[in-house]
C-alpha cells in the first residue's frame, strides 16, 4: 500500500464543513471567512489600515525585534537557511511591521500610521489546545504617537473586536513599565528579591534571574505566581513622565467606559517594552488564558536601525482563541455561506440547461450550486438543503417543453411557476 500523508502536528487544515480532530474543532472555512470580515471592517471603523509583510524574515530582524533572550528566539523558531541567509518563519508581525515602516519611509507620509495585519503566524512550541506550531494572529501598530489616547485606542479597537461577535467574558489588565531609565533598577530590586529564593525557583527562572529577571514575573507556575505576589512592583520604580502616561491611559479607558484591573506583576519581558502593557484574558480558554497581548515599544525602531525613536503602541491576537472563547461562550458562527439558487434538473435536456443557465446566474452575480452526478430528486433536494439554499429551481422535460420552470422558496416551501426568461427577476 503506498503511504498517505498527514498535516504537521501543530497544524491544521481548515475545511469547508467543521471538524474535530484529537479533542480540538477547526471551524469552517466559512466560519473563519465571517470572523476574517468582522475584523476588516471593525479595523475599518477606527481606521486602521492593512499591512500584508512576507511569511519569511531574515533571522536577524526576528532575533532583535522579538529579542534574543525570549523564548520565541532561542527555541521556538523555524529556521533556515540558504547560501549565507539565515531566515525564518515569522513567529509574529510587529518587528515585520516595524522593518516595512522603516524601509519605505512610512514616517515622510506625515502624521501618524495606523497598521492593522492579520495571517498565520510560526512558532515550534509543543501543540496543545490553543497552542499551535502555525496559528493566526491579528493586531495593530499605532506608529509615532506618544499621546496616551494613541495606547487607549489599541484597547478600543481590540475590546471593540470581540464585542462585536458578542463575547462578554473579557478581563483587560494593564500595568505600566515604566522606561529603559529606571528598568535597571527594578531589575536590581527583583534579582535582590529572589535571589535568597533561588533554590525555590524553577531552572527556566533561576536562569532568568541572572539574565532577564522581569521575565520571571510571567511564569505559569503556581508555587513561582505565590512568591511573585511579595515582589518589588514595577509602578514603585517608574519615573513621573511614564506615571503621568499610565494615569492618562487609564483615564482614557475609563472615559471610553472599558473596565480593567492593574496588575503589578504584568509584565512584557523585553528591554524596549516601555510604559504600558495589557493582556486581554478570557476565563473559557483552559491553560491558555490570553486572547491578546500589547502595549508600547518606543525603543524598538531603533533596536531594528532608526537614527530616532520612534514611539509605537499595539497589540497582537489569536484567531483560533477567538474561536475557542466564542467556544466558551456558547457563540455559533454562522457555518456556511449561503447559497442563492440550487437548480435541481432531472434528465439530460434539463441538465444541459442547468449546467447553461447556472453559469449565465453566475456571471450575474448569483450564488448558484447544481448537482454534478445525475442523481434524484430526493437525493437533489437534500443536497439542496446541505447548501443552504434559499430557493430551488426544478427543471425536467415537462418544463423544457412548457419554457417553464418550477421555483420553490425552501423556507415556506411555496412553489410556484415562471417563464425561464423572467427567472432570474424572480430569484434576484
Ligand atoms: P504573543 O505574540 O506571544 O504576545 O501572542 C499574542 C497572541 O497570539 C496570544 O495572546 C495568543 O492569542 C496568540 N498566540 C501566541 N502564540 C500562539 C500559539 N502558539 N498558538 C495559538 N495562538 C498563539
Amino acid at each position: 500500500m503506498s503511504k498517505t500523508f498527514q498535516n504537521i502536528p501543530g497544524t491544521f487544515d481548515i475545511l469547508p464543513e467543521a471538524f474535530t480532530s484529537d479533542g480540538t474543532t477547526v471551524e469552517s472555512s466559512a466560519s473563519w471567512h465571517y470572523v476574517e470580515e468582522r475584523i476588516r471592517e471593525v479595523m475599518a471603523h477606527y481606521r486602521f489600515h492593512e499591512i500584508r509583510t512576507p511569511i519569511f524574515e531574515p533571522t536577524e530582524l526576528i532575533a532583535r525585534g522579538v529579542g534574543e533572550l525570549t523564548d520565541i528566539v532561542s527555541k521556538e523558531m523555524f529556521a533556515f537557511e540558504r547560501g549565507d541567509t539565515h531566515y525564518v518563519l515569522r513567529p509574529e508581525l510587529t518587528a515585520p511591521a516595524i522593518r516595512a515602516y522603516l524601509q519605505h519611509h512610512l514616517a515622510q507620509k506625515g502624521g501618524i500610521q495606523k497598521l492593522y495585519y492579520m495571517g498565520p503566524c510560526f512558532r515550534a512550541e509543543k501543540p496543545q489546545k490553543g497552542r499551535y506550531r502555525q496559528f493566526h494572529q491579528f493586531g495593530v501598530e499605532i506608529i509615532g504617537a506618544i499621546d496616551a489616547r494613541a495606547d487607549a485606542e489599541t484597547v478600543a479597537v481590540l475590546i471593540q473586536i470581540y464585542k462585536s461577535f458578542g463575547l462578554k467574558d473579557l478581563v483587560l489588565k494593564i500595568n505600566s513599565l515604566g522606561d529603559e531609565k529606571c528598568r535597571p533598577a527594578y531589575k536590581t530590586a527583583l534579582q535582590e528579591y529572589f535571589e535568597p529564593l533561588a533554590s525555590k525557583l524553577s531552572e527556566t527562572s533561576r536562569k532568568r534571574l541572572k539574565t532577564n529577571p522581569l521575565r520571571i514575573l510571567d511564569t505559569k507556575i503556581e508555587d513561582e505566581q505565590e512568591l511573585i505576589q511579595g515582589a518589588p512592583r514595577l509602578v514603585d520604580f517608574i519615573d513621573d513622565a511614564s506615571r503621568e502616561h499610565y494615569e492618562d491611559v487609564k483615564g482614557h479607558l475609563t472615559a471610553l467606559e472599558i473596565p480593567f484591573v492593574e496588575d503589578p506583576f504584568l509584565v512584557r519581558g523585553l528591554d524596549y517594552y516601555t510604559r504600558t502593557a495589557y493582556e486581554l484574558d478570557s476565563p473559557h480558554l483552559g491553560a491558555q488564558s490570553t486572547l491578546a497581548g500589547g502595549g508600547r515599544y518606543d525603543l524598538l525602531a531603533q533596536e531594528l536601525g532608526s537614527s530616532e525613536a520612534i514611539p509605537a503602541v499595539g497589540f497582537a491576537a489569536g484567531i483560533e482563541r477567538l474561536f475557542l472563547a466564542l467556544d466558551g461562550e456558547g457563540i455559533a458562527l454562522p457555518d456556511a455561506e449561503q447559497t442563492d439558487v440550487y437548480i435541481i434538473a432531472l434528465g439530460d435536456g434539463a441538465e444541459k440547461w442547468a449546467f447553461k443557465t447556472a453559469n449565465e446566474w453566475r456571471v450575474a452575480g448569483l450564488r448558484v450550486a447544481f448537482d454534478l452526478q445525475g442523481r434524484s430528486m430526493k437525493a437533489q433536494m437534500r443536497d439542496a438543503n446541505r447548501h443552504g439554499a434559499s430557493k430551488v429551481v426544478i427543471v425536467g422535460d415537462d418544463e423544457l417543453t412548457s419554457g417553464k420552470a418550477i421555483v420553490r422558496q425552501m423556507e415556506t416551501g411555496d412553489q410556484e411557476t415562471a417563464p425561464f426568461d423572467g427567472l432570474l427577476a424572480l430569484i434576484r
